[in-house]
């Protein structure tokens, strides 16, 4: 675990904090609404496909595919990974889609194409705060 971590963190708010929470475990929980039975993701309290307030929580299965990428090649000022390195949009096989980077492969576009299988892997950036990220499955 890299105790140099200088990247923005993520400020769980009371609908999130059941995320992160499950992030530190290594378990990728999103919500589901028993009313439509859809899945969705980010975390909040209403469903957005019907407004249906009755929703809960689920462990996915941490797998899904590349919905599509971009190759980032200049670093930020704080850089959570060293460029070159990918921003990637997961599709995860439930349904919603994820912000999220792509690891594990080289940052090269002759190795990265979209609906490529991608699972989930764990970073544990600091003591509290562990973030998901993909690699080719
Ligand atoms: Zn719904």
């Amino acid at each position: 675990m890299p105790d140099d971590y200088k990247a923005p963190l993520p400020s769980p708010t009371p609908d999130s904090q059941p995320f992160w929470e499950a992030a530190k475990r290594h378990q990728l929980r999103i919500q589901r609404c028993r009313s439509c039975n859809q899945a969705y993701f980010y975390p909040r309290n209403v469903c957005p496909h019907c407004l249906s307030s009755d929703v809960e929580w689920f462990t996915a299965t941490g797998r899904g595919r590349l919905h599509t990428f971009s190759i980032v090649y200049r670093g930020l000022k704080y850089p959570p990974l060293e460029p070159p390195y990918v921003l990637a949009m997961v599709e995860l096989d439930e349904g919603p889609r994820m912000m999220t980077n792509l690891v594990g492969v080289e940052p090269d576009p002759a190795r990265i194409s979209c609906d490529m299988p991608v699972v989930v892997e764990w970073a544990d950036v600091t003591p509290d705060v562990t973030l998901p990220r993909f690699r080719p499955a």
